[in-house]
């Protein structure tokens, strides 16, 4: 039976959530990538059990994604199950000055939410476009706070498909990674713990951070952010932009003038394209400053053809 036949079977009920061939330059930020095999947007943690079950046994690969906001996905698309964390499981409850939520809540909605209950900590995080799963792999951060400031405990599926859950100092946060990050463990809900605060002041800081970002971020283009991760003691951005770099382009993939640290797409840009920009800016840099730049976008999907160093040689 195909693929889609079988799934479908498991998954009678879920409607338009399951589709077959989903070009995920809908489903990413930089607006780049080939199509999925099979999408599927989980309403709960069982759904997301049976589905990885079923791929588990069929040996059918499986790729977790929230809101694509940290992806290059790859001209050639993704082969297995591409699973969608997001809008469809994003609930969430406070206890206290505690908020339990879905891994799927974007965090602009999180902040949000949080600040109208006069709860303080995710001020920083409501400008980044990604989901609370997301989040925690990435241990996203910004303004001087990040994830690791907030999370007290994230539940999730092991690659055995066993529940678990970390707590505290369990999470391995570092800078722009988790315990989470190198592994295909799949975050399920998480419980953040914040400070009470008056909500003007927290939604004034909020409209703060905004206004900053607007100002010194190409918003109006879509990207996935930062390129590069910091190297310590640098920014990614000024090295590229002393490089002579800003303003680069290979295709329709461009270095922003506005921020060097971000990669944009002019529009209908390539992966291909995009991927062979970074390779350039990280042989640039590494040239003539020394400083190895690495990505802090992940590379999802078919990139076989991609040695480290850029395109394999024919
Ligand atoms: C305009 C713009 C501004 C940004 N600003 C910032 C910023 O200030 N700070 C910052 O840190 N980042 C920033 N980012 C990057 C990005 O928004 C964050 O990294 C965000 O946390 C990614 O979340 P996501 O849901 O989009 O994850 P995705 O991009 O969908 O996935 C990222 C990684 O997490 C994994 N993943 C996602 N959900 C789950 C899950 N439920 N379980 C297991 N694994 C999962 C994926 O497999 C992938 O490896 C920005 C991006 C853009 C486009």
């Amino acid at each position: 039976m195909p693929l889609m036949e079988e799934i479908r079977a498991i998954l009678p009920h879920v409607g338009a959530r399951l589709q077959a061939d989903v070009v995920m330059a809908t489903r990413s930020t930089f607006q780049i990538g080939g199509p999925a095999d099979i999408l599927f947007e989980p309403a709960n943690a069982t759904e997301i059990e049976q589905i990885a079950a079923y791929c588990f046994e069929k040996g059918v690969p499986l790729t977790v994604l929230g809101n694509g906001s940290n992806v290059l996905v790859s001209d050639r698309g993704i082969r297995g199950v591409v699973l969608v964390i997001g809008d469809e499981m994003s609930e969430m409850t406070f206890i206290g000055t505690q908020i339990v939520a879905d891994a799927g809540i974007r965090l602009s909605t999180l902040a949000g939410a949080a600040a109208r209950q006069g709860l303080s900590g995710l001020e920083f995080a409501s400008g980044i476009p990604g989901t609370l799963g997301g989040a925690i792999l990435m241990n996203a951060g910004a303004y001087g706070q990040c994830m690791a400031d907030v999370v007290v405990l994230t539940e999730f599926l092991d690659e055995q498909l066993v529940h678990r859950s970390l707590v505290g100092a369990e999470h391995g946060f570092g800078y722009r990674c988790s315990a989470f990050s190198d592994r295909s463990a799949i975050i399920l809900r998480a419980c953040l713990k914040l400070q009470q605060d008056d909500p003007q002041a927290i939604f004034a800081r909020i409209a703060d951070l905004s206004l900053r970002r607007r100002a010194s971020q190409p918003l109006d283009m879509p990207s996935a952010g930062s390129t590069f991760k910091r190297p310590e003691g640098h920014f990614a951005g000024k090295l590229i932009s002393d490089c002579g770099l800003k303003g680069c382009r290979i295709g329709n993939a461009q270095v922003s003038e506005k921020h060097a640290g971000f990669i944009i797409n002019l529009g209908l840009g390539c992966a291909a394209d995009t991927r062979s920009l970074i390779e350039k800016i990280k042989r640039e840099v590494a040239e003539k400053t020394g400083i190895h730049l690495e990505p802090e976008v992940r590379f999802v999907g078919e990139w076989q053809e991609w040695g480290q160093d850029g395109p394999a040689k024919e």
